[in-house]
């Protein structure tokens, strides 16, 4: 431990960032880094707990609670206070391939168990672990480390997303050849066609990592969609492994009326669109907010990526449904410590639309009844309603339209962002394989072996959509299985 009473001495801070009006003029990374002598005064504030709940990782209703990595936080924290950078990042680096995605994106469970946080604002975990790993970038103590021997075995992953990236970090590491199928142009899945790039910059961030992997012997094959261009069988013939990491990309639907209406696209057809006319420098996206009223329906991640993008795009004005109630200011008596805190939130793209429009975006309790079109077959306005969960005689929740709370909101431009049901089917079908109750590849958590013998599979595909944290945990999970088969024997962590 640092400093015994750093947390008594020092506050909160976290790093400065770009102010909204400034950074929605462009597409980078908005937050400044931290001063080193301000990352040792709050590396100072941890406790070094006996039972340091940061790092637990465990599921309590349904959320993580702490890292689901199993970061060792109070090491580095330590390591940080006392200067000593490039052991902090060996001590990252020996729990997470890349703390540089997770250091900008992930929501941080760590922070919400956080003992210090019973009390007092929690450890700036998040910001901590992405300075230590932007120095060791910085510093160029980052350099490939292929494999010293090779085993001769060959493994193929399927998909390139943090669960496919970490699984075939492990498994080169533990020297068998990896190469990593991906349908689309790039690698990264949803890191590069996902997320936007001012929450995580793709050439600087994402391409440079997976150049690293590529300079350690990874191979990757883009342009691919295997079950459409390369059969999968050709896989199970000339692979002694295979695992699937292929997401949760099905995305749910509005079937309401007037769907069928130009202008109304899933959010990840706009946001997809959008990382790729921004990185092949292709001007216009094909799906552009421009000088359109935008409304985007549903009020999670995708969501909130929707609106910072629609911003940048110059949209007119902007609404965002949920149909969930506004969360409260502070924990509710049923979410105490160490769970996730279900708290209201400002996120990045509600605090750019409340800086450009005024307010928050959001309308709450709210959900679109029928989409209304003009004579050429596009959409011009949204008709909503406001609702009321109320639980039927089988005890569930359901949404009751409140009568008399009718509005017609004039919209040019909506954006699908209620989440996704799980994997495609097509491969899994060529492949036979097993399903769960949600559609997900059945393969116990731990284990990962799917219904086939030698194909494993790992990530959203496995679990349904959920975080990178996750991913990374259960690609790291899924290579120590799959050597584990491979080999008789596994060295993995
Ligand atoms: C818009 C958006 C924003 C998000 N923001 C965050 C965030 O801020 N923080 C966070 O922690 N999580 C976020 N998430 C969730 C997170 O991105 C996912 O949980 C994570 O990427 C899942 O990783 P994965 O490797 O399992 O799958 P994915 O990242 O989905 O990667 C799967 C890859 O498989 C490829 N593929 C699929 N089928 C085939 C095939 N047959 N052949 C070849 N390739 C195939 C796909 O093209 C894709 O590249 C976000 C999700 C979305 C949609
Ligand atoms: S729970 Fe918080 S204070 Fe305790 S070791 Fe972890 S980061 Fe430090």
């Amino acid at each position: 431990m640092g400093k015994p009473t750093g947390f008594i001495e020092y506050l909160r801070e976290v790093p400065s960032e770009l102010s909204p009006s400034e950074r929605i003029q462009n597409w980078d990374e908005f937050h400044l880094p931290m001063p080193e002598d301000k990352l040792r005064t709050q590396s100072a504030r941890c406790m070094d707990c006996g039972t340091p709940f940061c790092h637990t990782g465990t599921v309590i209703s349904g959320m993580a609670s702490g890292c689901p990595i199993n970061n060792l936080i109070p090491e580095w924290n330590d390591l940080v206070y006392r200067g000593l950078w490039e052991e902090a990042l060996d001590r990252l680096h020996k729990t997470n391939n890349f703390p540089e995605f997770t250091g900008r994106v992930c929501p941080a469970p760590c922070e919400g168990s956080c003992v210090l946080g019973i009390h007092n604002p929690p450890v700036t975990i998040k910001n901590i672990e992405c300075s230590i790993v932007d120095k060791g970038w910085d510093e160029g103590w980052i350099t490939a480390e292929p494999p010293s021997k090779r085993t001769g075995k060959k493994v193929a992953i399927v998909g390139s997303g943090p669960a496919g990236l970490a699984a075939a970090a492990q498994l080169n590491k533990a020297g068998h050849w990896v190469t990593v199928y991906e349908r689309a142009d790039r690698p990264g899945g949803l890191l590069m066609y996902g997320i936007p790039n001012m929450k995580l910059d793709k050439q600087e961030v994402v391409l440079r990592r997976i150049q690293l992997l590529e300079q350690e012997g990874i191979k990757f094959v883009c342009n691919t969609e295997i079950g459409t261009d390369l059969p999968a069988e050709t896989l199970l013939n000339e692979y002694d492994a295979v695992v699937l990491c292929t997401g949760a990309t099905k995305p749910r639907d509005l079937p309401i009326e007037g769907r069928e209406l130009s202008g109304i696209h899933f959010a990840m057809e706009f946001l997809t669109a959008n990382t790729q006319t921004l990185l092949d420098g292709t001007g216009i996206p094909p799906i552009s907010a421009q000088g359109k009223d935008v409304m985007i329906i549903g009020g999670g991640d995708t969501g909130t990526d929707c609106v910072g993008t629609s911003i940048r795009h110059g949209c007119k004005s902007l609404v965002q449904l949920e149909i969930m109630p506004k969360p409260p200011n502070e924990r509710a008596a049923n979410n105490p410590w160490p769970e996730w805190p279900k708290v209201y939130r400002m996120d990045y793209g509600q605090e750019e639309a409340a800086a450009k429009f005024g307010d928050d975006p959001r309308f709450y309790l709210t959900t679109a009844t029928k989409f209304e079109g003009d004579e050429q077959g596009q959409v011009k306005a949204v008709h909503t309603v406001d609702i009321e969960w109320q639980k039927d005689e089988q005890g569930r929740f359901s949404p009751k339209p409140i009568a008399g709370t009718e509005k017609v909101i004039p919209t040019q431009l909506v954006l699908l962002a209620m989440g996704f049901l799980g994997p495609e089917q097509p491969l899994l079908d060529a492949l036979g394989l097993e399903r769960d109750a949600r559609s997900n590849v059945k393969a116990d958590y731990g284990q990962y072996e799917t219904s086939l013998p030698g194909v494993f599979a790992a990530g959203d595909c496995r679990r349904g959509q959920s975080l990178v944290v996750w991913a990374i945990n259960e690609g790291r999970g899924v290579a120590r299985q799959c050597d584990l088969y491979l080999m008789g024997a596994t060295d993995l962590p």
